[in-house]
């Protein structure tokens, strides 16, 4: 089973949405670096086998540095989300964070028949803790030259710190999930009316 949630349609955004607000408590999900190295495997950025070998053979002080890197990774990233979602324009060290990292990746790039048709596929060396942070930094590239940035959303739940990109035909996504957020909203927006017209009482 998926330790992850995934409702953002972004990997960059559901990467910032594994430190969330339960209950009006914040909570870690990337508390070392085997949560890290299941994020990236769960949204297939890393194989099975890859996530073995750095989980037993990296020593304890480059699984140390990718987890402070990647956590720290994560707060600009926030800031990015956040600046998006308000329509400002973004801090430059999040552009040369991104740039940094795009800069030091190593590997190549193929070409497989899938079926009828071909797909570029990307072959990573992971040889230095940054590394892992490529393709979370390709996501918020591909996020900033690609996509449509006015769709990057936080949750209309002033409580709830969750980011999505929205996809929805007619952009008027709200929430990050409609079980949660959304229908607790429109229970307290209810409720707010109730009072409002005395018939709560
Ligand atoms: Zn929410």
């Amino acid at each position: 089973m998926a330790n992850f949630m995934r409702i953002a349609d972004s990997l960059c955004l559901d990467y910032i949405n594994t430190r969330i607000f339960e209950r009006g408590l914040e909570v870690e999900h990337v508390q070392n670096f085997g949560d890290l190295l299941q994020f990236l495997l769960e949204s297939s950025m890393i194989t099975p086998a890859v996530a073995g070998d750095l989980g037993r053979n990296w020593p304890n002080t480059e699984q140390n540095r990718a987890l402070r890197s990647a956590l720290t990774f994560r707060d600009q990233l926030r800031e990015m989300a956040e600046s998006l979602s308000r329509n400002q324009p973004l801090d430059g060290t999040t552009l040369l964070e991104i740039n940094e990292l795009l800069a030091q990746q190593r590997g190549y790039t193929s070409v497989t028949k899938n079926g009828t048709a071909y797909e570029l596929r990307k072959h990573r060396n992971i040889e230095q803790p940054e590394d892992l942070l490529l393709p979370l930094a390709e996501s918020a590239a591909s996020l900033l030259c690609e996509g449509d940035r006015t769709l990057v959303k936080k949750c209309g739940n002033p409580n709830c710190n969750l980011f999505f990109y929205d996809t929805t035909r007619n952009h008027t996504r709200r929430w990050c999930s409609m079980e949660t957020c959304g229908n607790r909203m429109k229970v307290n927006s209810y409720l707010q009316r109730k009072r409002q017209t005395g018939n709560g009482l």
